[in-house]
């Protein structure tokens, strides 16, 4: 491939990349969340092709290791500069098939996370660690290649996830083969045609097809590592069916992250950064705001701050370049948030805004959704809703809070709101989370190692210790 290939769009539309990715009749029909039309079909891929992919993978992995990093995280920062040449064809299929819009913190944003997170991986050093040097013998610590990584991602940010899982495998020497979601696939394939401009086809390849792949492949004995986001679940499914094999595993599940608001915010100040941290993505993110924990004192007025904010928030078909929110993925999710606010009706709780879809409508949109006075109890705190409806539970002693924040088997993410530093830092000292944010929830980066506390599963992703995470650890002692 030329500079030039890489600076200059190959592909200018959705529909040119559907075309290189073979989506034609005869696939698994991908429909828009936005207006339940076909968008393609997608190449359902068979237990055969995974068997393929895996063989080739293996087979290139050697030659790939012997690259070396440094032309290796070459490789990464071209394909960065392919994403960035070929970024409006790809917002454009990501909106289509996930919903997201193509404005806000959406599918434009998406792929240029994409971009940022090949580059900053690619930067990243990871050297030998000297750890006993003494009469003349030195132990150092050092990272090798695994081998093949599988990785199995979720439909909610199909591009930005399969980036987070590749960028780090390749990187550290290892091949690669993906299994998208079934509700993304077009996604993921147009996004691994793309970075083909840069990274050889047969380091990293994309097998798509139902839970008969993401099974074989979480099985499958020449597959060293398998990263896996979605849910806690699936999750679980993974630690099984990789159990024969001792493959190596991260896992990001699912997350139900509270955010503590303490007395001395002042909420107009914060509201806009609590909205954000809950409605990214309409809500569909792992690591956003699902339960809001208001103090008393203040409980009122966050309230109103977030309605205000909410109510001027457009929602529609993500093309259309006036909205920042979208539908639902799919129908199954549309009825789980659906079904957990009318439980939260039920219940004698007080919708402030939203909580009506219009069921005319086609699509699968829910409106923004903010229910106050709700029991910590009730299904719509408990459970993780992954969508457009936030619960705010009002809270009396700072201990209780804590306590209902720390009530849940996951913990993903959490975040404190206040205008004292310290006092913040102390009760995040107190959350079991992977992350706890101050005064924002959800801000990832790609030189923080992030990943889930308790049931939100295990390992890191991003930065060096992210890079750790895929490779082979091996002392050397003399
Ligand atoms: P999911 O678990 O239903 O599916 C994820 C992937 O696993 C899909 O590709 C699916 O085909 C595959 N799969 C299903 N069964 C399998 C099996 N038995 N073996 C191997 N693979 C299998 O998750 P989802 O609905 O796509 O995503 C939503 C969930 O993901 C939410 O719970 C969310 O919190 C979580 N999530 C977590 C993170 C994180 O970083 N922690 C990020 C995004 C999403």
């Amino acid at each position: 491939m030329t500079a030039e290939t890489l600076t200059s769009p190959t592909y200018a539309t959705a529909a040119e990349l559907l075309a290189a990715i073979e989506a034609s009749d005869g696939g698994r029909p991908i429909l828009d969340p936005a207006t339940e039309e076909l968008v393609a079909h997608a190449p359902e891929h068979t237990v055969d092709d995974l068997e393929a992919a895996v063989t080739t993978a293996r087979a290139a992995q050697p030659a790939w290791a012997a690259r070396g990093h440094a032309e290796r995280s070459a490789l990464l920062v071209a394909a960065a500069d392919a994403l960035d040449a070929n970024a409006a064809a790809l917002a454009e299929l990501l909106s289509r098939e996930q919903g997201k819009p193509l404005n806000g913190p959406n599918a434009r944003f998406e792929v240029g996370a994409c971009a940022a997170w090949l580059r900053a991986t690619a930067g990243l050093e990871l050297e030998p660690e000297i750890l006993v040097e003494e009469n003349g013998s030195t132990a150092e610590l050092h990272y090798r290649p695994l081998g093949v990584v599988g990785a199995i991602g979720p439909w909610n940010w199909p591009m930005m996830i399969s980036v987070w899982q590749l960028a780090p495998a390749l990187r550290m020497g290892n091949t690669v083969v993906m299994k998208p979601s079934e509700y993304t696939p077009l996604s993921v394939l147009a996004l691994v045609k793309v970075l083909h401009l840069a990274i050889p086809e047969e380091v990293l390849h994309v097998v798509a097809g139902g839970r008969e792949i993401g099974e074989g492949l979480s099985s499958h004995p020449l597959v060293d590592k398998i990263m896996f986001t979605g849910s806690t679940a699936t999750g679980k499914a993974i630690i099984r069916s990789s159990a024969d094999t001792v493959k190596r595993l991260t896992l990001e599940l699912g997350g139900n992250d509270a955010g503590i608001v303490l007395p001395d915010v002042d909420p107009a100040a914060i509201a806009e950064g609590l909205f954000w941290g809950a409605f990214i993505n309409t809500g569909q993110t792992c690591a956003a705001l699902k339960r809001l924990y208001v103090h008393e004192d203040v409980y009122s007025e966050v309230c109103e701050a977030l309605v205000a904010i909410a109510g001027t928030m457009p929602m529609g078909i993500g093309l259309d370049e006036a909205n920042v929110l979208g539908p639902l993925q799919n129908r199954a999710q549309y009825d789980i948030v659906a079904d957990l606010v009318e439980q939260a009706k039920a219940s004698g709780s007080r919708v402030l805004i939203g909580g009506d879809p219009d069921t005319a409508r086609p699509g699968y949109f829910y409106p923004t959704t903010l229910v106050a006075d709700i029991a910590n109890t009730d299904a719509l705190v408990a459970q993780e809703q992954f969508g457009p409806a936030l619960p705010i539970i009002r809270y009396s002693t700072v201990d209780e809070a804590i306590a209902m924040a720390n009530g849940l088997e996951v913990g993903l993410g959490a975040s404190v709101w206040s205008s004292d530093p310290v006092r913040a830092r102390e009760v995040a000292a107190r959350i079991e989370a992977g992350t706890v944010w101050i005064n924002k929830h959800g801000t990832i980066d790609p030189r923080v190692p992030f990943g889930g506390a308790k049931q939100s599963g295990y390992g890191l992703e991003f930065g060096v210790e992210g890079l750790k995470h895929l490779g082979a650890p091996q002392v050397i002692d003399g």
